[in-house]
């Protein structure tokens, strides 16, 4: 276990050091800011939608390390899913980082995602790992310009 726990920190160390698909995106067709008062956290998610295909997904902003690792493996994760896989990825998340119980026993089959497992011991840092995949869902619905996770 605490081999699976380094290896976890490994992959939110480097996505936070090194975010995949960080920057702006000039042709997004939804675009959405997300803010977490609790921590400071403040992202722009940019998606091109492809009818219900996520064809592009890119994110720009600043916050803490999990945040910036959460919306990193999120994108990589995201790139050419289905709005209805989407959806069906953020319960999974969800669930991950906020019920004790299931934790790392769960995880396995979500690949990257799983190193969040961990930030369910972690109440205060639970809405900095959802923040990013909150403002996705947001987008995806609808043309809303902002969520907060207050
Ligand atoms: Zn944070």
């Amino acid at each position: 276990m605490s081999d699976l726990r380094s290896l976890y920190q490994e992959i939110i160390l480097d996505h936070n050091k090194n975010p995949r698909n960080f920057g702006l995106m000039g042709d997004a067709n939804r675009v959405i800011e997300g803010y977490n008062p609790l921590c400071g956290d403040r992202y722009t998610i940019y998606l091109k939608l492809h009818e219900d295909i996520i064809e592009d997904i890119r994110f720009s902003g600043a916050g803490c390390a999990i945040s910036k690792a959460s919306a990193s493996v999120m994108t990589t994760v995201l790139k050419g899913k289905s709005i209805k896989d989407a959806e069906a990825l953020f319960e999974r998340f969800h669930t991950l980082v906020t019920k004790e119980s299931k934790g790392f026993e769960d995880a396995e089959s979500l690949g990257k995602l799983a190193a969040f497992a961990g930030v369910s011991e972690f109440p205060a840092r639970v809405k900095c790992a959802i923040l990013a995949w909150h403002s996705m869902k947001g987008a995806l619905r609808s043309n809303t310009k902002s969520v907060s996770t207050e």
